[in-house]
């Protein structure tokens, strides 16, 4: 039971090995970025997991500008506002797919050979953009 909703809560946003090893503070401070998060969870987030009926971990969620640096984030990253996060998954087709199929309100996928980075703007039209990282050789959605 998570704090956000079912399954997702602020702590796994919050938490980084980078920051841990680094002893980077990643603490959501704002009432703007806690309003991000939880509307990517409750618009994109909690839906495709309803969907895919197993459990999704986020390798990355929030960062403050230290961690951004650290993790080599580009400096206008959507995960400085809360609006990203980075979902683990063996198969990032299926699940980008699977996103796309729900017709959930995306800003941005970009598809990496382990998992898929889905953004959500709090305020604004969703761009709707599906991308590849050059790492990425799987299929295209
Ligand atoms: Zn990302």
């Amino acid at each position: 039971m998570g704090t956000i909703s079912e399954n997702f809560s602020y702590r796994e946003f919050e938490a980084s090995e980078t920051a841990r090893r680094h002893g980077i503070m990643n603490v959501i401070t704002t009432v703007q970025v806690r309003d991000s998060v939880k509307s990517l969870v409750e618009e994109v987030l909690q839906p495709l997991r309803d969907a895919w009926g197993k459990p999704l971990a986020i390798n990355s969620g929030y960062r403050s500008q230290e961690l951004n640096r650290a993790v080599g984030g580009v400096p206008d990253s959507q995960h400085l506002k809360g609006e990203a996060a980075d979902v683990a998954c063996s198969d990032p087709y299926a699940l980008a797919r699977l996103a796309c199929d729900l017709n959930l309100p995306y800003d941005q996928m970009i598809l990496y050979p382990t998992f898929v980075h889905f953004s959500h703007r709090l305020a604004g039209e969703q761009r709707r953009q599906i991308l590849y990282n050059r790492t990425y050789q799987g299929k295209r959605v």
